[in-house]
């Protein structure tokens, strides 16, 4: 379950809620109980998926594997 992270507007305090996604953009209460909370950019948990975005497709159909780089 992926973790979001939030801040408190009243007591400029950030915490850490657990939720499915689904819920991701329900408001959460702070744990010193104020409601007026902002959701922060996720930064947690998701490493492994964008690692594997981010890796090439290299070694398959190349230019260079159909004689046209020289
Ligand atoms: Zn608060």
């Amino acid at each position: 379950m992926p973790t979001y992270e939030f801040r408190c507007r009243e007591c400029s305090g950030t915490f850490e809620v657990k939720r499915p996604m689904s819920a991701a953009s329900d408001p959460a209460r702070c744990p010193a109980g104020h409601e007026d909370t902002v959701k922060l950019l996720t930064t947690v948990g998701l490493a492994g998926s964008a690692s594997a975005v981010a890796a090439p497709a290299g070694g398959g159909g190349g230019c260079c594997g159909g004689g046209c780089c020289g």
